[in-house]
């Protein structure tokens, strides 16, 4: 259902401008960055963002992605036949790691690529100067599912024919990662 939302900056009240489907907004006169909560726990409102730009954008459009740093906890691992490597997995995923999920319009087969490579390649914080983005259209709270998709993805390609797994992700403040 879409939600009504007055589009005005909640820290200076100016308006903002929106295109269809938006969920993250700049106000143009101080500079705010919000996005969108359309949690279903509570109305609709703007929340205060992390924003951070990569330096080499350099004139070129940024692609926004949502990232979160996330713990994965391994649980059973359930195998067809032998060769379980529940050990792999649960020495795979033992430190922290950063979740990467393109908040612009992209189709499911390139979220999960783009958020399999940024998850391995884990680029460190950017901070770059301010520089324009393609619209935000995936809200934060589709981070949890895709990057539980993400870690599914690994796990079933670990080569010993995974039937059932069972983890647990816990996941940090969300911030917004303007990448090349
Ligand atoms: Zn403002």
């Amino acid at each position: 259902m879409p939600a009504l939302v007055p589009l005005t900056c909640p820290r200076c009240q100016a308006g903002l401008d929106a295109e269809p489907e938006q969920v993250v907004f700049l106000c143009p006169t101080c500079s705010g960055a919000w996005q969108l909560d359309d949690s279903p726990e509570s109305p609709a409102r703007l929340l205060p963002l992390t924003l951070r730009y990569a330096p080499e954008l350099r004139g070129s459009l940024g692609r926004p992605f949502w990232v979160a740093s996330g713990q994965v906890q391994t649980g059973q691992r359930e195998v067809h036949g032998w060769g379980s490597q529940e050990r792999a997995a649960v020495e795979h995923w033992a430190t922290p790691r950063r979740f990467f999920v393109p908040a612009f319009k992209c189709d499911l087969n390139s979220t999960l690529e783009l958020g399999r490579r940024l998850l391995t390649e884990a680029p460190k914080p950017p901070a770059g100067a301010q520089a324009p983005f393609v619209p935000v259209v995936v809200t934060a709270r589709n981070l949890r599912g895709l990057a539980e998709f993400v870690i599914i993805s690994i796990e079933a390609e670990r080569g010993d024919n995974l039937k059932t797994l069972r983890f647990s992700l816990e996941l940090g403040e969300p911030e917004l990662w303007i990448l090349p």
